[in-house]
């Protein structure tokens, strides 16, 4: 029996919005004190009307048009009826069959639909003076949550990782949202089921999975334990399972019997919205480069390899800082295959470092007789022997007192040596040691 896997992927993304879905409360609530980013409407009380926020509407369709989906000029919001502590109300207001964004294809693989819901409350489980409890914070509901749904078109845990970390990437290009999942602004769920031909007609759901390599670890579990149960002549059960990482295995949190009813209905406090043509033209206009586009140009432009072009559109600042040096290395006759070259082998900082800084510095590497090779490696490895108290100082993490050795090296050698390649140098070796 071949069984091929089927894989569909669930992203919810938090949108860095000002204000909340609905409500005029602050959005950016991180790190806030609990329960102090709410109003009547976020916290679901009765009579309090929703008012949806454009800018998430507007983000969420450019998310949409970056992932190639249809836009629907007619859409409106739903109600997803369920009952759980983080959701006072009784319901979500999410999109059920007007979602603002469907039928896509990003990375060969095709987009169900990218709707906007609101976020919901946060619950912290702790024991206090010896009682479970669960604590309730309401600052992040509200908070416009746009969720991405893909058909179960991924083959392999791989794929499902280099899918995610592109549509990460972009969006983040797009800046609509960090997809920081260790603070939670990106959650991910997975579907798993094995199957011959066509879908099987169960699936296990994955869920809280916060990192890009649990996806991947969870799925790869997941094809191994849904093959040995095969093999015994059984088929594996439709639940809800979690990745445990110290045990390197997934475990059942939820037996799901059949598919759960949120007897979904039109909001009734929102009007249907309507988008025309030229609004979404305007959206679809100002989207930046994306990155495959950027790698495309710098590739041509600059004669970059495929690879270094990679590398340096990983995010937009960084190519943002290769474009500015570039431009400035070209007019003091620097090619920009040099300026990438080490743009990427000393690996700067750019956030330590300006564009001018960085060309001035390859200038005068150029101009000045320079010491290098065993002649450096000399000096460094006396300034590491003297300072073994500052290089301690450094493997405890405190990084800024590379500095401090740089300056000693540059004293040595008279200034006649690169402080960026000083510095890469000095790293390597406190690292490696
Ligand atoms: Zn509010
Ligand atoms: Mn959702």
């Amino acid at each position: 029996m071949k069984l091929k896997t089927y894989v569909g992927l669930e992203i919810h993304i938090e949108l860095k919005t000002k204000s909340k879905m609905f409500c005029r409360c602050s959005a950016d609530y991180f790190g806030s004190k609990p329960n102090t980013h709410v109003c009547p409407v976020c916290l679901g009380l009765p009579g309090a009307l929703p008012v949806p926020n454009k800018k998430a509407i507007e983000l969420t369709v450019m998310v949409g048009q970056a992932l190639n989906c249809q836009i629907n000029s007619f859409s409106k919001f739903d109600r997803k009826n369920y009952s759980y502590p983080d959701l006072p109300k009784g319901y979500q207001i999410s999109q059920y069959d007007l979602p603002f964004c469907k039928s896509g294809k990003f990375m060969d693989v095709d987009i169900t639909r990218a709707h906007l819901e609101e976020d919901t409350a946060k619950l912290t489980h702790i024991n206090l003076e010896g009682k479970e409890v669960s604590l309730i914070d309401f600052n992040r509901s509200g908070v416009p949550l746009l969720e991405i749904v893909t058909e179960p078109d991924i083959k392999t845990s791989k794929q499902a990782k280099e899918f995610l970390k592109k549509l990460t990437q972009t969006i983040r290009y797009l800046g609509v949202s960090d997809c920081d999942m260790e603070k939670g602004s990106m959650r991910l769920e997975v579907n798993i089921s094995l199957g011959e031909d066509k879908l099987p007609d169960y699936k296990v759901e994955l869920k809280n999975l916060n990192s890009f390599r649990f996806v991947e670890k969870a799925i790869e579990y997941e094809i191994k334990r849904h093959l040995e149960i095969f093999k015994k002549g059984e088929k594996p059960i439709q639940e809800t399972r979690g990745w445990d990482e110290k045990k390197q295995r997934s475990f059942s949190q939820r037996i799901k019997e059949e598919a759960q009813d949120y007897r979904y209905f039109p909001e009734p406090d929102i009007p249907p919205i309507r988008l025309d043509k030229k609004e979404i033209e305007q959206i679809k206009n100002s989207i930046p480069e994306l990155p495959e586009q950027k790698k495309n140009r710098f590739i041509k432009d600059y004669g970059l390899s495929e690879y270094n072009a990679l590398l340096l559109t990983e995010d937009m600042k960084k190519a943002d800082f290769f474009e500015q040096a570039a431009a400035l290395g070209d007019k003091e006759k620097v090619k920009a295959k040099k300026i990438a070259n080490i743009l990427i082998n000393r690996k700067i900082n750019i956030n330590k470092e300006s564009p001018g800084e960085f060309v001035k510095d390859i200038l005068n590497e150029s101009k000045k007789p320079q010491i290098m090779g065993e002649d450096l490696d000399k000096i460094i490895k006396s300034v590491l022997q003297n300072n073994r108290e500052v290089v301690e100082e450094i493997r405890k993490g405190k990084e800024t007192a590379v500095e401090f050795l740089v300056g000693q090296v540059m004293k040595e050698t008279r200034g006649q040596v690169s402080p960026n390649q000083v510095r890469q140098t000095l790293r390597e070796k406190i690292e490696s040691a």
